[in-house]
């Protein structure tokens, strides 16, 4: 067995996956939450059974040697040393990864100067790297990063219009996110997709955050989230895009700090701003169905939104091939979908089996009609599997 381990960590959190690889085999997985509180929640999934338990985790070194510990009292190592790589999901690589990367010393010096672009994620990152290096010294790492697959935009495609002397001095850019998940739909898209030249992809990664990306030839052209996740279209908590003087017309209005209404429009915005219920699409759904004016005003504004940048991604990418809905709304919400497809028919000739659609949840399928202009796909992503892969190709597969 060749076990490689993957941690995406957040402020607060450490969730892993152990793969026997390159047969992909996930052999166990969990979570380590409210890292750095009075009290965490462990929870560990292997052989079909889950177990939660709740243990105090003052930092994420504690956390990391009790995931590696438990891997070892159940028996599924039985040396630290099995464990052949690690790779670590990391949320903003800025300019400089357009790659997975060896976690050493010159990326640890990179990832840290970008902490003004990913003020939680980033040093959560850092942290956890830290933590597993040191009950695991020996153990290679690779940095998977979330902006890397966006890298190949072009400058019309990236470049804000501001003042150019700030896009040059702060590295002010869309960098976009979400990368390792559009590039692994990017890539399971291609078996809709036999026979076709230079294929043209939308992939539609919408969950509690949302982004949406064009792909052609399996590389980035256009992508909806910008400087940071908070742009492009709406999403649980976040405006996505708005005339940018909003902000300073709420700061004005309402006294509060620019960082407060920085804030409001992270974490209190989008569905849960709208509608007044939720950030969760099933609870707008339900109060929708109950006749809820904001509720359905909600879904109606988040439809619309993934159609503009759907329209703008087909005229950016000359055309479509395939169109995939991915992430907790896009693999279960079918009537997300058929809105969605629905409004693209007249103007794209999109035409999906709405019987197919209506019963699928959290399944690879083709949705879409034989005579469909454009093939629409459901397909789950999996961006723990990306970053497996390249922990095993960097640091196992290329040194056998
Ligand atoms: P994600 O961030 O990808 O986990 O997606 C979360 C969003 O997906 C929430 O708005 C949920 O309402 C929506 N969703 C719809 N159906 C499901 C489901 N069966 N499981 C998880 N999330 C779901």
């Amino acid at each position: 067995m060749t076990f490689v381990m993957t941690i995406n960590s957040g402020s607060s959190s450490l969730k892993f996956k152990l793969y026997d690889m390159p047969e992909e085999k996930v052999l166990c997985s969990g979570n380590c939450e409210r890292v750095g509180e009075k009290s965490g929640i462990f929870t560990f999934k292997y052989d079909g059974k889950k177990e939660v338990s709740y243990p105090v985790f003052p930092n994420h070194a504690v956390a990391a040697k009790l995931v590696v510990d438990t891997l070892l009292e159940k028996g599924i190592i039985k040396d630290y040393d099995e464990i052949r790589a690690i790779g670590h999901r990391v949320v903003q690589g800025g300019k400089y990864f357009s790659s997975s990367a060896f976690f050493d010393e010159d990326t640890e010096k990179k990832i840290e100067s970008l902490i003004p672009l990913a003020v939680l994620h980033n040093p959560a990152h850092l942290v956890c790297f830290r933590a597993f290096k040191e009950v695991l010294p020996n153990c290679p790492a690779v940095a998977t990063f979330d902006t890397a697959f966006h890298q190949s935009m072009e400058p019309e495609d990236y470049v804000f219009p501001i003042p150019f002397v700030l896009t040059e001095k702060y590295d002010i850019r869309r960098y976009g996110a979400h990368g390792t998940s559009h590039q692994y739909l990017a890539q399971e898209g291609l078996k809709y997709l036999e026979g076709v030249e230079h294929p043209k992809i939308i992939s539609c990664h919408i969950g509690s955050g949302a982004s949406i990306t064009a792909i052609k030839d399996g590389k980035c052209v256009a992508t909806s989230m910008g400087l940071t996740p908070l742009g492009g279209i709406m999403m649980g908590t976040r405006t996505g895009d708005m005339d940018p003087s909003v902000f300073n017309y709420v700061v004005s209005v309402t006294g509060k700090s620019a960082e407060e209404v920085y804030q409001m429009f992270n974490k209190k915005s989008g569905f849960l701003g709208v509608s007044g219920i939720s950030n969760d699409q099933r609870d707008i759904i339900e109060a929708a169905d109950n006749g809820n004016p904001r509720a359905i005003l909600a879904n109606k504004l988040f439809n619309r939104r993934i159609l503009d940048y759907i329209g703008q991604y087909y005229v950016r990418l000359g055309g479509c091939d395939l169109i995939i809905f991915s992430a907790g709304i896009g693999e279960n919400e079918p009537r997300t979908r058929r809105d969605v497809c629905k409004a693209l028919e007249s103007s794209l000739g999109v035409k999906i089996n709405e019987e197919v659609n209506a019963k699928l949840r959290g399944k690879d399928m083709l949705i879409s009609l034989p005579e469909s202009k454009v093939k629409v796909a459901v397909i789950p992503t999996d961006e723990e599997i990306m970053i497996a892969r390249d922990a095993y190709n960097m640091c196992i597969k290329g040194k056998q």
